[in-house]
C-alpha cells in the first residue's frame, strides 16, 4: 500500500466524495447475489474503513435499506458508493472501483463464493469464504 495517509474516491460525476483518515480494515470480493444487484457486476469488490474516520460530501448522496444494509449511491449518476451493516459494528465498505487509486487496494479474500457464478474463474489463492467473511451475530431480532 503506497505512503499515501488519505484515502479518498467519488462517484462517477464528482457529485459524492469520500475519504478516510485512517487506513483501510478490510478489503474483500463478495459474489453474493445482493451485491451483485446493487452494482450491477458479476462480483463486487469492497474497502472497508471504520466508520468514525470516513467522511462523506455531496447532496446527491441517496441510501435504500435493506434490513440492517444500507447502502449508498449517487442520486445524480447512479454510482453505487458504499454499503454498511448494522449488524457488524461501526464499518463503512466503500465499493473498491469508486476508490481514487483502486490498485492499491488488492483484495485479500472471498466473501459468498456459494453464490459465485459457474462461469467466473479466480484462481487467485485467496481465502473464499462460503459465506459471510465477517461473523454476524445470530439472527435474533425479527
Ligand atoms: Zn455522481
Ligand atoms: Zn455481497
Amino acid at each position: 500500500m503506497s505512503d499515501v495517509s488519505e484515502h479518498s474516491g467519488s462517484c462517477r460525476c464528482g457529485a459524492v466524495r469520500f475519504e478516510a483518515s485512517a487506513g483501510p480494515t478490510h478489503i474483500s470480493y463478495c459474489h453474493c447475489g445482493d451485491c451483485r444487484r446493487a452494482s450491477g457486476a458479476p462480483v463486487s469488490a469492497f474497502v472497508g474503513f471504520p466508520a468514525d474516520t470516513v467522511s462523506l460530501t455531496g447532496e446527491a448522496l441517496k441510501t435504500f435499506d435493506n434490513g440492517p444494509v444500507t447502502r449508498s449511491f449517487c442520486g445524480v449518476c447512479g454510482s453505487p458508493i458504499a454499503y454498511a451493516d448494522a449488524r457488524v459494528g461501526e464499518t463503512i465498505y466503500f465499493m473498491l472501483g469508486a476508490m481514487d487509486a483502486p490498485e492499491t487496494y488488492k483484495p485479500t479474500l472471498h466473501a459468498y463464493v456459494r453464490e459465485q457464478l459457474p462461469y467466473l474463474h479466480m484462481p487467485d489463492g485467496l481465502p473464499r469464504h462460503l459465506k459471510t467473511s465477517v461473523p454476524r451475530p445470530e439472527e435474533t431480532l425479527s
